[in-house]
């Protein structure tokens, strides 16, 4: 059984209508790339899975339950997590608070402190700078600090919307370390990128997406081989 099915999702902006049919799945434990140029569609189709959009059509199934009934909040509660593109941390808050938003925001009974020492583990970079404030966090440590709170109530899956986009190169490739090791982990990924390269060697599998429509799905491999369809669909 796929992780997440969608099926025939439509999606508007007022009046205007932005998917037209997406359909697609992702299977347990799987790296899936969402690419795209521009304006395709990317972040309105893991909007829609998420259930923050206003006027959407379609079912989406994660793990084996229909939740497009179900409000955004529900379906974080059961295990679908999403790190938007503006890294929503506050700034305000230490790191160690922020992590604990994770938590609150999660019905699951999960020991705060032993939840903060396991993601401290798995992200060097915090663990020695919980104290500090995330306003004085660079660019791409706060990215990872959005990341490991999706990640500190353990969901089955993460959207994630551009998480390399503006941070320097160390960081990203440490980024795909900590990817590869949560999907053998368990965990399924959504990853929607400008940076296409990067984002296939991680993935197993390519979706494109142009106008509001999948017109591409594939290996990673076969993609990354393929220059026409990337010059075509992903250049931005
Ligand atoms: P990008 O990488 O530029 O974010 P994307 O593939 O994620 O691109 P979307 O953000 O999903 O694309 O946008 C899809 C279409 O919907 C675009 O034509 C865009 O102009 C439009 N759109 C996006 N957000 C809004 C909004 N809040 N109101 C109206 N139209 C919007």
């Amino acid at each position: 059984m796929a992780m997440l099915e969608v099926k025939k999702l439509n999606a508007w902006y007022g009046a205007s209508h932005v998917l037209h049919g997406v359909s697609f799945s992702v299977e347990p434990s799987e790296i899936v790339a969402l690419v795209g140029r521009n304006g395709a569609g990317k972040t309105t189709t893991i909007r829609t899975v998420m259930g923050l959009m206003q006027r959407a059509s379609g079912d989406v199934a994660f793990d084996g339950r229909e939740i497009m009934p179900l409000a955004a909040h529900e379906r974080f509660r059961i295990g679908l997590a999403y790190v938007p593109e503006e890294r929503r941390i506050v700034p305000g808050l230490t790191v160690r608070e922020n992590l604990k938003l994770g938590l609150l925001a999660s019905d699951r009974d999960i020991n705060e402190r032993a939840a903060i020492d396991e993601i401290a583990e798995i992200f060097p970079r915090l663990k020695e700078r919980l104290d500090q404030q995330g306003s004085t966090m660079s660019g791409g440590e706060q990215q990872m600090l959005a990341i490991a709170r999706a990640m500190i109530a353990k969901p089955k899956m993460i959207l994630l919307d551009e998480p390399s986009e503006g941070i320097m190169p160390v960081l990203v490739e440490e980024m795909g370390v900590l990817f590869r090791r949560l999907r053998d982990s368990g965990v399924t990924l959504l990853l929607v990128e400008q940076n296409v390269e990067w984002a296939l060697r991680l993935a197993s599998r390519a979706i494109i997406i142009d106008q509001g429509e999948i017109v591409y799905e594939s290996s990673s491999a076969a993609l990354l081989a393929d220059k026409d369809i990337q010059d075509r669909y992903c250049a931005v």
